[in-house]
Formats: structure tokens, sequence, C-alpha cells
């Protein structure tokens, strides 16, 4: 079974029927870079940048972030890198700083984290910004904004980059003038509203993780309710089905990046959905790769188009497993 998967890591992945799927990587660290090609990974889909914040007590630099960036870039060696902009608070606290300092927020996962924590303190974001449109000038960089909620809080992002943009050009530093601005859609908010946002940036990708979390009111992290987590949950399903609607509408690409996307018992059914790009962690991939290429996407979407109809969350589940009859 390795061996057969080993043998699928240069083929690109493609469906029966002829579909071509971009499987990219999930990564935390540079060094998951090695992975990431080991696997055949068609570039990197969301880079989580938290783990320069981890573990300290001062703040990353331009400098540092920048450095850091062109190494993870020099590494893909011409793939596509997708660098998200920092995520801090809910599930992903560190020492001192995310959500606020001081006392604990009574609502972390509804609270100050990610995009929101950033407007509020330029001084995490501004550098960020900054490093990524430089290095942006090295080779083909997105940048990705997670927990996006509001159209004023994309209106505050974008001036904040065009502010970025008009201060390099006036220091004459070398930088990507139209680096490409993405935005994570894992909020229901933005789901709903998927159009807006299409309109006005680049591409987009749905996190999965917290849309189910947000969509579901149920904690990510929680276990005691970690058995109503349900990715196949009808309204969920209708919230990715929607954003895609809306990327395909404003001629904008829709990737999923949430844990989804590296559950092979999903890829038919996301396929089906209209998704030809999936970022996901490396170790999943090949295993990915193997699905897509024995799926007929046109069938996918045929029983896609029934689940999409489905209330029930057992007759969604037993659909599925007809979509899959042939693979577990
Ligand atoms: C997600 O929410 O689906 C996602 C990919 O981001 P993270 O897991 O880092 O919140
Ligand atoms: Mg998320």
């Amino acid at each position: 079974r390795e061996g057969r998967l080993r043998r699928l890591r240069r083929r690109p992945a493609t469906t029966r029927d002829g579909e071509r799927v971009a499987l990219m990587a999930n990564i935390e660290l540079p060094e998951d870079v090695a992975a990431a090609r080991d696997v055949g990974a068609e570039g990197v889909g969301l880079y989580r940048t938290e783990f320069l914040f981890m573990n300290r007590r001062d703040l990353p630099d331009e400098e540092e972030h920048y450095e850091t960036y062109r190494q993870v870039l020099r590494e893909l060696r011409g793939l596509p890198l997708t660098i998200r902009t920092l995520d801090l608070g809910a599930d992903k606290q560190v020492d001192g700083r995310g959500a606020g300092d001081g006392a604990a927020p009574p609502n972390p996962a509804l609270g100050l984290r990610a995009v929101r924590l950033c407007l509020r303190e330029p001084g995490l974001f501004l550098p960020q910004v900054r490093a990524i449109l430089r290095v942006a000038a090295e080779g083909p960089v997105r940048m990705m904004i997670p927990m996006l909620s509001s159209p004023r809080e994309l209106a505050q992002v974008l001036a904040l980059v065009d502010e970025a943009r008009a201060a390099l050009a006036a220091e004459g530093a070398a930088f990507d003038p139209h680096l490409p601005v993405g935005g994570m859609i894992e909020v229901p908010a933005a789901a709903v509203a998927a159009g807006f946002f299409a309109r006005r940036l680049d591409f987009l990708s749905i996190g999965t993780n917290d849309l189910i979390q947000y969509t579901l009111a149920i904690d990510r992290v929680d276990d005691a309710v970690s058995h109503l987590y349900d990715p196949l949950h009808p309204a969920v399903l209708r919230l990715v089905h929607q954003t895609i609607a809306a990327g395909r509408r404003a001629g904008v690409p829709v990737a999923l990046c949430g844990e989804m996307a590296g559950e092979p018992r999903y890829t038919r059914l996301l396929l089906g959905l209209g998704l030809r790009e999936l970022s996901m962690h490396p170790t999943t991939l090949l295993e990915i790769k193997e699905v897509v290429a024995a799926t007929e996407a046109a069938a996918a979407a045929r029983i896609a188009r029934r689940i999409l109809r489905l209330a029930d969350p057992d007759e969604i589940a037993a659909l599925l497993g007809e979509l899959n009859a042939d693979l577990f």
C-alpha cells in the first residue's frame, strides 16, 4: 500500500473524467516544507504563522517575518506559498498575548482573535504585512486573512495593505504591488455573505474547522461536545456550497483548507460540490490523491446535488456511503 501511494507522488491529481485538482499542503513550521515536497504537494495552501509568536516574550519584527518566509519560499523551489496572517486567540493562545492581556476573555472563540486582534494591534500586524509584500517580490506568494466576518473588517485590512504598499514604495523597498490577497471563509456570516468577500478578494479558502465550530456552536476543542461536531451537517454543507457558488459568480478561486480536506471519506463530496483545490496535512495527501484518481467528478456532482437537498444528517451519511461504496 505504502509503495502504491509513493508511486503517485509525481503524478498530478486528476479525476477519471479528466478534472484537475490541486492538492496543497498545510504547514506550520518552515521544516514542514520538506514533508510537503516529499509527497508532491503542488504548493502550500495554508501556512499557519502562529509559531513565530509562540514561547517568547517579545514580538517578531519585520525582518524576522521576512527572513522566515524567505526561507520557506526558497525551500519550495518555485511552488506557490499561501501565508496566513496571524491567527492568535481562542484555540491558539500564547503566553501573555493573544486575546487581550490579563484576564482570560469570557468566550475566547468569540473574542479578540485573528484578524480582529490584528486590526486592534497594528504593531502586531503591520510588520507581518510588510514582510509578506516584500517576500512576494521573490516568488509566488499570496496573503490570506483568517476569521473575516464583516465587510468593514475587510475594508480595514485592505486599507492597511494599501498603506503598507505606499510606505514600501516611498522607502524604495522591493515588494510585489500585485500581491494576491485572499480570505478564509470560516465564520458563518462570511459564508452567507461570501459574494461580498469574493468580489473584493483574489481568492477564498474555506476553513471548515472553524466554520463547523461556529455554525453548530460546538467548541472545536471541547471533548464533551466532540460527538456533535459534524462536517456533514446540512447547514455546514450548504454554507460550503454557497461559498463555492459565490466564488464562481465572482470569478474567484475557492479552496478548502480545514481538516475535512484531508479526510478521504469527504473527498468525493468536496469534488462534487465543485472544489478543485484542497489543502491538507502532508501525511494525508497521497491517500487523497488516490481517491481523486478513482473518482468520476460528474457522478460525484450528481450525488452532491442530491445530498444538498437532504436535511437529515443520517440520510446524508447514507448517501455519502453510496458515493464511496467502491472505496472503503
Ligand atoms: C480552519 O479553521 O478550518 C483552518 C484551516 O484554520 P485553523 O485550523 O488554523 O483555525
Ligand atoms: Mg480557522
